[in-house]
């Protein structure tokens, strides 16, 4: 089966407003400019939300997706400091990462937590960026897979075959996390194949070849062509390179040109 290449940009918690328009004009200008045909590839550059007004007005019409990185799973209510499904779809934002290892690590984000997010993100409307992956002990202890698995089953708890068709996953070891130690492409794909084994058996191979596997752990435009060629890496989730326009553009060039 034939998906269509997914790359979504993390800014993390980066940029100033006046930096943010700038990225998201010389963003639009560099991609017109490169030839990049947004028809080949999905974009999504996921934003902190004091951002999100300023860039869905500069991609209007342009094919570019503006995405979050965390929501909460309710409706709306008594939870301060927190936004809602409601609000970014109001906002027409496209997808939202969940359940990056930033969330896991710093604000005890759980499994438990990410399945309520899935739902609630698919209820909604909006595409969610399921993220997995292992620590670096994890890793050494031979227990990435087992690891996966685990955060797998926990974050679908509750989701349905055609919401989980629609999710994306993100493959991305903690220990490639901005630290410039990328994965092999052979443990890319070993990882992205286990995952695609695991939604055929639990929602069947229907659901498991249609869902798009990114992986996310230092890409840049150096290494990016290695990993896409990858029988089941569909795209990037890409932190530090993607704050750069020239860098998020050729990765996305490169992608298309690896893909045809
Ligand atoms: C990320 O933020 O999800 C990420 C993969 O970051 P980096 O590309 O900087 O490793």
């Amino acid at each position: 089966m034939m998906r269509k290449p997914f790359i979504a940009a993390n800014w993390k918690m980066n940029k100033l407003v006046e930096e943010s328009v700038e990225y998201g004009e010389t963003l639009v200008e560099k991609l017109k400019a490169e030839k990049v045909d947004l028809k080949k590839v999905d974009v999504a550059v996921c934003v902190p939300f004091i951002h999100m007004a300023a860039l869905k007005v500069i991609f209007v019409l342009r094919n570019i997706n503006v995405g979050a990185q965390n929501m909460h799973y309710e409706e709306s209510g008594a939870y301060t400091g927190e936004i809602s499904p409601a609000m970014l779809k109001d906002m027409g934002i496209e997808c939202v990462i969940i359940g990056h290892s930033e969330r896991r690590m710093y604000f005890g984000e759980t499994d438990e937590a990410c399945a309520r997010k899935v739902s609630a993100a698919h209820a909604s409307g909006i595409r969610p960026i399921l993220c997995v992956g292992e620590s670096l002990a994890q890793r050494e202890a031979e227990a990435h897979f087992s690891t996966v698995k685990t955060q797998l089953t926990g974050c679908f708890a509750g989701v349905g075959r055609e919401e989980a068709a629609k999710t994306v996953i993100a493959y991305e070891p903690v220990w490639a996390i901005g630290t410039g130690m990328v994965a092999t492409p052979q443990s890319a794909q070993d990882a992205a194949k286990a995952i695609r084994d695991d939604l055929s058996a639990t929602f069947g191979s229907h659901v498991g070849e249609a869902v798009r596997i990114l992986y996310g752990g230092s890409v840049s435009s150096k290494n990016a062509v290695e990993l896409i060629g990858e029988p089941d890496v569909d795209g990037f989730l890409i932190g530090g390179a993607a704050l750069h326009v020239d860098e998020l553009t050729r990765i996305c060039q490169l992608t298309i040109e690896a893909t045809l």
